[in-house]
Parts: structure tokens; sequence; C-alpha cells
């Protein structure tokens, strides 16, 4: 049976398609889908002198960015990172519309909390972060500029994306789950990145039931708060509630700032850092001092351990022809599944892990024109429409210090059920710009009457779901634990995918590399 949230998609597909609309300026960038699935392709014969690294490091995301870097500052030089992309940093890039800076994927860091000890170090050797009479302080160019987000619900935008409670027993129930969020936070303990949080039997209760039947437990059923959680677990995890565990639906906010309910005296909004091209920002500034030992356009095909040490069959997507690197050791920072490919002997770990991954879309939508205003919060940099199936966009000029005037650029997201990975594959680039742009007119009548240019990037296995079982599974500690000449390094690893923990497995990988 179809999920709500596919026959809202299905719908919303079919509304775009057959409305008459002047001709769409656009098309797919970012990502090239074909390249991954040369994997399934034959290997082809490999042959050509040997290409020579001390530690090759297979993906350039941030978790392979990180770890290169952890290894030159360790003073081992001798790194070579390959990336089928052309461009380094995975799922965290920028991109460029009209020249226009604006982010491809993952456009936000939330300030890291004192466990996150490997980002922090990041953020001040960086410049972001500085500490001052024994506390840090942001440098406030870089924090997300008020107003940082808004929903439009019931015909008019309102500050934050909580949406106004239904009544007294609305506002009930937005209180009891702050409640037991702080309650968990506090007898559990959650952290981000999560391995530093302990890891109990109650964990385990929570890691065992989705976070839907969590709620249902709790009697937490009101509409407004469902569709707010809802939100949440798409936004951070791809999948709704009834999909992720309760242990990952509640990580969610007690690993952070807690859940604040409307009147919440200790209420504080996340500050947020961000830029015109989202977490590119970071992931140049990382990959800017590794340029020679970047090896973009080359697709690995396959990693074989020998006895002295290892060998990688590549595709060079420039000549069009397979390279061969030898290497004293392997950090494997591909997402998992494509690393149980890649190895001719993955680890029985990773042979039993399952771990599903949602796809997604974004669209950087270039405008004519600035939309028109409709009542209520101002334009803010995250824009979320209640009870829409997509999870809005944000504002690329946003965070732009210049004052000149510009055309608008939005930035939309959409996590698509699995279902649609088939489709993000094969319908046309205009099927999906089509239903992103049907998703804003829900908020922005006059949108789609002023697009100047769309530019979709699809990826179609963009972050791990933390589906129930995953997160405590044996198959993961042991792959988090792995030592010696193959190391895995990839955000996977804590079930979950976001910034601190792409870069937290990274460092962490270059120790446990046996050189
Ligand atoms: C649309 C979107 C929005 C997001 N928004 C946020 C956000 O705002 N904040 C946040 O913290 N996180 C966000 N995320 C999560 C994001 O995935 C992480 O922040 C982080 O970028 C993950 O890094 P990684 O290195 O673990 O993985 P990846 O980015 O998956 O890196 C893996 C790398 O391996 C390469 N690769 C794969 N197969 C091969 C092969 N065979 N040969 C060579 N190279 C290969 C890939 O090209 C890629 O560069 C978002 C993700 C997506 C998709």
């Amino acid at each position: 049976m179809l999920k709500r949230r596919e026959v809202l998609l299905a719908g919303l597909a079919t509304a775009g398609c057959t409305r008459e609309a002047a001709a769409l300026q656009g098309g797919w960038v970012g990502t090239h889908p074909e390249r991954g699935h040369r994997l399934r392709a034959a290997l082809p014969a490999a042959s050509g002198p040997l290409k020579q690294a001390g530690v090759l490091i297979v993906g350039s995301g941030i978790a392979g960015l990180a770890c290169a870097r952890a290894l030159v500052a360790r003073g081992m030089s001798d790194v070579a990172l390959l990336d089928l992309e052309d461009q380094a940093g995975g799922n965290s890039r920028g991109h460029r519309v009209a020249g226009a800076p604006c982010p491809l994927g993952a456009h936000y860091l939330p300030v890291p909390g004192a466990q996150a000890h490997e980002v922090l170090a990041l953020l001040h050797d960086l410049g972001l972060a500085r500490s001052r009479l024994g506390r840090t302080e942001w440098d406030e160019r870089h924090l997300c500029h008020s107003p940082q987000e808004r929903l439009f619900f019931d015909g008019s935008w309102h500050d934050g994306l909580l949406p106004p409670a239904d009544g007294e027993a609305g506002l009930a129930q937005y209180r009891r789950f702050g409640a037991l969020v702080s309650e968990v936070q506090r007898t559990l303990g959650f952290a981000m990145p999560t391995r530093r949080a302990p890891w109990t039997p109650a964990h385990e209760r929570l890691d065992a039931q989705t976070f839907a039947a969590w709620l249902d437990g709790h009697g937490l059923t009101d509409t407004r708060l469902r569709w707010y959680l809802d939100y949440c677990c798409r936004d951070d995890f791809g999948a709704d509630a009834a999909t992720v565990s309760a242990w990952a639906g509640l990580h969610y906010f007690a690993s952070r700032h807690g859940f604040h309910a409307p009147g919440d005296e200790t209420a504080e909004r996340e500050p947020v850092l961000t830029w015109p091209e989202g977490n590119g920002w970071l992931s140049a500034h990382l990959a800017e001092p590794l340029r020679d030992r970047l090896h973009l356009g080359r697709t690995v095909l396959r990693v074989t351990e020998g006895r002295h040490g290892v060998e990688a069959l590549a595709w060079n997507e420039a000549t069009q022809a397979p390279e061969r690197w030898a290497a004293r050791a392997v950090v494997m920072a591909t997402p998992l599944f494509v690393s149980a490919r890649l190895l001719a002997t993955p680890p029985d770990a990773l042979r039993a892990l399952r771990q599903p991954h949602a796809p997604w879309l974004t669209a950087n939508v270039l405008l004519r024109d600035p939309l028109l205003l409709r009542p209520g919060a101002p334009p803010s940099w995250d824009n979320v429409r209640y009870g829409s199936v997509a999870l809005g966009y944000v504002d690329a000029r946003h965070q732009t210090l210049d004052p000149s005037p510009q055309a608008p650029l939005l930035t939309a997201y959409l996590a698509l059920p699995q279902a649609q990975r088939a489709a993000l594959l094969h319908e046309p680039w205009q099927h999906w710009a089509r239903l992103v742009l049907d998703d804003l007119a829900g908020t922005h009548p006059d949108l789609p009457g002023k697009v100047e240019r769309i530019e979709l990037c699809r990826f179609g296995h963009a972050m791990s779901i933390p589906v129930p079982g995953l997160r405590g599974s044996a198959a993961l500690a042991a792959l988090n634990d792995t030592r010696g000449r193959v190391v895995f390094a990839h955000s996977d690893l804590a079930g979950y995918s976001v910034f601190e923990e792409a870069y937290t497995a990274g460092a962490l990988a270059a120790g446990r590399l046996s050189l």
C-alpha cells in the first residue's frame, strides 16, 4: 500500500505535468549517477603502471577530507583521495547559478556541543570560533542572520517552525513532549557525535521501536505536533517518524537544545552556522589545502587487500581508461553499501549490515523578480509550509553581505520515499522541476511565473535512514572499530548523516590505520 507521502508526491507530479507553463530553463547538475552505476558492470581489464600512495582514501566527502586532514596533521604527507565526482565535498558541496553561490546539498551546521571535540577544533582552525575567558565566541558573519525560520500555516507566515498549538489540549501535548525530551536527556544521555553518548539497555529499547510507536505509546497524537515531528525526521533523516527509530527521533532533540513548547522561558533558538553556498563553504576550506592530493573524476571499482598493502582499480572519467593504485592502507570513506561492493573481501559485518538510504532532491531556483509578500512573519532563511510533503526552501541570498539588489535565489529540499529512487533516475528533470515549483506555489502563487532558471541535483542514496535496530546493531559497532590496513570512515557509521558524524568518523579513522 502506498504511504500518504507517496500518494501526495504522485498527486503533485501529475498536477505539475498537466499544467500549461512556459518552457523551463535548467537541468540536472552536481551528481553523475552513471558513474556510481559502473559498479554494476564487469570490471575492466587492469593494465598500465601502478600509481603509488602511502594511504589511499576512497571518497572525498566530509569524512574523507577529515581523514586526510588528520593524516597530514600527523605528518603523513603521502595521501591520495579518489572521488567519482569532479568536485570534493560529497553531499556538502556548493554550487553556482548564474554566478551566484548556493548549496547543492547540506546547508548548515548547528553550533556544536562540547562533545564534538574534532569539529570544534576544526571551526577554531578555520577562524569561525575563538576562545575568550573560557567561552567560545562565534564569528557573527557566519551565524545565521535573523530572521532565521518561519512556517506558512493557515494562510499566513508564523515565526519559527513549530505550528501554533491547537488550543489548550495541543499546548499540553507540546509541553508533555518537551518534558519527555528533557527527561531522556537527563536520565539516559544523548550526544552528537553519537559515539560520545552512553549506549544502555534503555537506549536499546528506544532503538527497537519506531518513533511513531513511541509517540503513540505516550499518547502524543496531536496532529500539529505529529506533523512537526515528522517534518523534523524527514529533514534530518530523510524518512518519517513511522520509519525511523524512537532513539533517532529523540536524539534529534535531546542531543542538542531540547524541544521548547511555546511560552517556554528557557527557549533559545539554536544558533546555526551557514553560508550562501551552504556547507560547501566548509568542504571547500577542507579541500583547498589538500588540492594536490585530490584525484577527482576517479570512480573506484574494486579494492583488494594483499599481504603487504592494498590495490585499487579506478575508472578515470576524463581519459575513459582504468587506473591502478597501490597503497600501504586504504580508508573507505564511501557509503557502507558502496564499500561492500568495492572490497574484494568485505568483512562479515559489512556483509551483514542492512542499512537503507533515502533519496533526496535539491533545486536551486533563480527568480526574475522578488516574491510578493504574504501576511505574517517576514522572509527568513528557512521557509517551510505546514502540511507540505517537501521540506521548504532556504534563501541562498540570506547570508550575503553584498547590499546591491540581486535576483532571488532559493534552494528547495525534498526527501523522497525509497520507492521514488527509480523515478529520480529515469524521469526527466522537468518532471521534478514542476513538482518542486507546484509545491513552492503553495506558499508563493506568483513564484512559477517568475522562474528564470532551475537547477536540480539528485542524490539516489543520500543518507542513511536510522531504522529500528540499526544504531544498536553489532555490525555497525564492528565497522566503527575496524582496525588494520582497511578502515571505514563515513557518516553511515553513525546510522544517520550530519556533518558532525561525518567529520568525526573521518578524523578518528586516521588513528585506526595500521601503517
Ligand atoms: C540534500 C542533503 C542535505 C543535507 N543537509 C545537511 C545539513 O544541512 N547539515 C548537515 O549537517 N548535514 C546535512 N546533510 C548530511 C550530509 O550527508 C553530511 O553532512 C555529510 O556531508 C556526509 O559526508 P560523508 O563524507 O559521510 O558522505 P558523502 O557526502 O556521501 O561522501 C562520500 C563520497 O564518496 C564518493 N564516492 C562514492 N562512491 C565512490 C566510488 N565508487 N569511487 C570514488 N568515490 C566514491 C562520493 O562521490 C562522495 O564524495 C545533507 C545531505 C543531503 C543529501
